[in-house]
């Protein structure tokens, strides 16, 4: 089936009272009826809802469209993305461990991924996923993960996807890529060779900016390439917190499998079944605004392209940018989502534009269907110092728009008007 079709009815088995729209479950807990079907659920036995930490019948609908989506085998909601990245890399690295991270990702896994986690004694090597031409000789054999976006934010810049696939299997490592501007509707990484895809389901999924949550997807390949693999004893060993559980022996997709049993279960980030909701109706028109999205963010590109004012303009739907090679290769359509950046002289001019645009909002979002502008290097990308700037990309000068669902010719007004000065 197509997209669109599975966002509106995939993974939806209607209950006795056959409602249309997939209904909120807002309940911790749930009814076993006998001391044996309780013993059962948690000796895995039979699988079902335990408690909503772990699981939950309405998020279980979004997390099987997206995994049907993604073309993978299973899926798994966390109530952000952020905790979708760390759940990803904690359930494959260990202290003593290392990562690979790509240079050019979204500001909060930088820190997440080269700050928080060395707390964890987990080391992380930065490459870049450009061409992934300092990846190789980077890994080791205690390197666990390579992360990298499809489509990065606020570079906007695509990864050379195969070069780090090719490169990765090679080694054995896993790949964990974050498609959370690309969409599954543009890109399909596991389609690449990708092992593990995660979400920011706040942005493009949720679709207008009302709940923050985070997905985790596995391919279907991924159980073959752990099971026996040394380098990831965890799933092949007896799970000491889970009465000597070992995940390979298991008939299911043991990457969230293992994420649900250990990770959410221990240290919770579980999503709200209301927030989950929130994604379904989201997920249901992902597709056609993705194609809106793409094409409004072309025009408002060409504008700026045409500006005495920008330097420079990022959107790899341009025949001008560096990445539209890449966009043809890997993206449907050459669809290039709504994320666009554009360069000016200075900090100061940058902020000009920000204080003056009546359409942008000044918000530090992206994705949703109200046209965002924000200012990365005294925002989201604040927390580094000059240098991690510099290895990110982020010029004082750079403004980056989340292109909205507004009338292209609006927004064009708006930005012309808040450039002159
Ligand atoms: C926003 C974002 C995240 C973090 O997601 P939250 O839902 O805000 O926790 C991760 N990756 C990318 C690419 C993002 O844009």
């Amino acid at each position: 089936m197509k997209e669109q079709t599975l966002a509106l009815h995939h993974g939806y088995h209607k209950d006795e009272y056959k409602t249309m729209a997939v209904p909120v479950y807002q309940t911790t807990a749930y009814d076993f009826e006998t001391a044996e079907r309780a013993a059962n659920l948690f000796a895995l036995k039979e699988l079902g809802p335990i408690y909503t930490r772990l699981n939950n019948p309405t998020t279980e609908v979004l997390e099987n469209r997206i995994a049907a989506l993604e073309k993978g085998a299973a899926a798994i909601a966390t109530s952000s993305g952020q905790a979708a990245i760390f759940y990803a890399v904690a359930n494959l690295a260990e202290a003593g461990d290392n990562i690979l991270v790509a240079k050019k990702i979204y500001g909060g896994a930088t820190t997440l991924l080269t700050h928080t986690i060395k707390r964890f004694g987990i080391e992380a090597r930065l490459f870049e996923s450009d061409d992934a031409s300092d990846l190789e000789f980077q890994i080791d054999e205690k390197t666990k993960a390579i992360f990298f976006e499809s489509l990065s934010n606020p570079h906007i810049s695509i990864a050379d996807v195969d070069t780090i696939v090719e490169i990765a299997q090679r080694h054995g490592v896993i790949t964990i890529c974050d498609n959370t501007v690309a969409t599954p509707i543009i890109f399909n990484p596991i389609e690449h060779g990708v092992d593990v895809v995660v979400h920011s389901a706040s942005k493009y999924i949720n679709g207008q900016g009302t709940a923050i949550g985070g997905l985790i997807v596995e391919s279907e390949e991924l159980n073959e390439k752990l099971k026996g693999n040394e380098k990831y004893p965890q799933f092949n060993e007896p799970d000491e917190s889970y009465h000597g559980l070992v995940y390979a022996d298991l008939p299911f997709p043991i990457f969230t499998l293992r994420v649900r049993l250990s990770l959410i279960r221990d240290i919770g980030a579980a999503p709200a079944p209301f927030n989950s909701w929130l994604h379904i109706q989201g997920l249901e028109t992902l597709a056609i605004r993705i194609k809106e999205h793409s094409a409004n963010a072309l025009k408002i590109a060409r504008f700026l392209e045409s500006h005495p004012k920008v330097k420079k303009v990022n959107y790899p739907g341009l025949e001008s940018d560096t990445n539209h090679e890449k966009a043809k290769k890997y993206f449907k359509d050459t669809m290039a989502s709504g994320l666009v950046s554009f360069e000016v002289e200075s900090l100061e001019f940058a902020k000009h534009i920000l204080d003056n645009t009546k359409l942008f909002s000044v918000v530090v979002n992206i994705g949703d269907s109200k046209s965002i502008i924000t200012h990365p290097a005294s925002t989201t990308h604040q927390q580094l110092s000059a240098e991690e700037l510099e290895k990110t990309g982020v010029t004082p000068g750079l403004v980056r728009l989340s292109v909205g669902l507004e009338a292209a010719d609006d927004l064009i007004e708006d930005l012309e008007q808040a450039m002159e000065s």
